[in-house]
């Protein structure tokens, strides 16, 4: 309960009220949480309350008496005038008594967006302008960070889909490549099976039969690439197994060379077979993890042709395996590590963020951790660990 004190409403009395009037609207000024500025005609600042000083990192006493234009970057600052003068002459409005979102600038130099709403005092003694800014950083950057989102969730989708159909498109193109391969062998039996033949066409018979075994072996590679690609992206509930590391890692190496970037650096392979370890997992769920570890680590790696991706296994006790993706790239830098497994981080133009948040979980889910440690000299290794035994 508030106690209503005696001369609770000094106003009504002598001199002194008038003093604490105008204390009080000081006060009050400097209570609210939105900047208050008031200029006169000329656009000189007249007040500047607490919540001013903050915002823009001024103290009152430096920035009264000097034009608003202080408090504006390019190119409000060259318009003001002008924008004051119109209004003297037109009375046409463009913030006055409207409000507007525009950007207004710091001490500092940092530009920053304000939302600013303008009233006219019309019973001052002279002409002034009220002017009342809240800083809206933070709604900017989130409005920019939903329609970011958006963006990435599209191209979600789309890759989505995109997944979906390649699953189709491999099933189309299996079909033909099997045609290829059926039709080359029976053109090497037919040939095989010519028994009328001199020695000059025998020569000749020789290098069909060569050149059909290769185009029956290249047929062959390319349905084993869709078949490993269409096995990758077929949707399917989780399936753990006791897989062989090892294998699983031959595999998805496989499986990233599609990506013809890949040649320009190579992968190095230190893999432990002393022992071998068996891990029991759902292995398109760990080739997931690795595919995203050797394609992040080719990303980083643009400016460094050349440089190898390095995969290595190591055993961390006798239930332990650790496998590890380095790169020589770009590196990360220590402010941006703690943001990596967030999802929806990125620092790429095209990229979703989501890479490493899914692969942290898939990761956990089967026992292990995956983490990120700086390159010896530079780069990145990003670490996984699982449970595991020896074959
Ligand atoms: P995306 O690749 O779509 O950006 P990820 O979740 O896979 O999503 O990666 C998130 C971010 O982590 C990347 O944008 C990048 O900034 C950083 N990052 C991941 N791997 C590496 C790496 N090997 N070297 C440097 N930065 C990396």
């Amino acid at each position: 309960m508030i106690d209503k004190q005696p001369n609770d409403n000094p106003i009504e009395t002598g001199d002194q009220p008038i003093i604490d009037a105008n204390a009080k609207l000081n006060a009050l000024l400097n209570a609210t949480v939105d900047a208050i500025i008031i200029i006169n005609h000329l656009g000189i600042i007249e007040l500047f309350n607490l919540a001013a000083e903050r915002m823009f990192g001024y103290d009152a006493a430096s920035v009264v008496g000097k034009n608003v234009k202080v408090l504006m970057p390019e190119p409000y600052q060259s318009e003001h005038d002008h924008y004051l003068r119109h209004y003297e002459k037109t009375k046409e409005k463009r913030i006055i008594g409207i409000g507007r979102e525009v950007k207004a600038q710091k001490s500092s130099g940092e530009i920053f967006p304000i939302e600013l709403s303008v009233g006219e005092v019309k019973e001052a003694s002279h002409k002034q302008f009220v002017g009342i800014i809240r800083d809206i950083s933070e709604q900017v950057k989130a409005r920019s960070e939903a329609i970011n989102n958006r963006e990435r969730l599209a191209h979600v989708t789309r890759l989505t889909t995109m997944g979906e159909m390649a699953a189709g498109i491999a099933h189309e193109i299996n079909q033909p490549l099997s045609a290829i391969t059926s039709y080359a062998h029976a053109s090497r039996n037919m040939l095989e099976s010519c028994s009328e033949l001199d020695s000059k066409n025998h020569a000749r018979q020789q290098k069909i039969l060569s050149t059909l075994g290769k185009i029956s072996d290249q047929a062959i590679r390319a349905g084993e690439v869709i078949s490993r690609l269409r096995g990758f992206v077929k949707s399917k509930k989780e399936q753990r197994a006791p897989v062989d590391l090892n294998w699983l890692i031959y595999e998805t190496v496989k499986l990233a060379e599609v990506d013809t970037r890949l040649l320009d650096h190579g992968i190095e392979l230190q893999l432990t077979n002393t022992p071998e370890a068996q891990i029991n997992a759902d292995s398109i769920q760990v080739q997931q993890v690795l595919f995203n570890l050797i394609r992040n680590a080719i990303d980083a790696m643009d400016k460094q042709l050349n440089e190898p991706v390095c995969i290595r296994t190591r055993w961390l006790d006798k239930e332990t395996i650790e496998v590890s993706v380095s790169d020589t790239g770009q590196g990360v830098s220590e402010e941006n590590r703690s943001k990596l497994f967030e999802p929806f981080y990125s620092t790429k133009e095209d990229g979703m963020g989501i890479g490493l948040s899914i692969s942290h979980s898939i990761i956990v889910a089967h026992g292990g951790d995956l983490r990120h440690c700086h390159g010896v000299s530079k780069g990145s290794i990003f670490a996984f660990t699982l449970p595991a035994s020896a074959i």
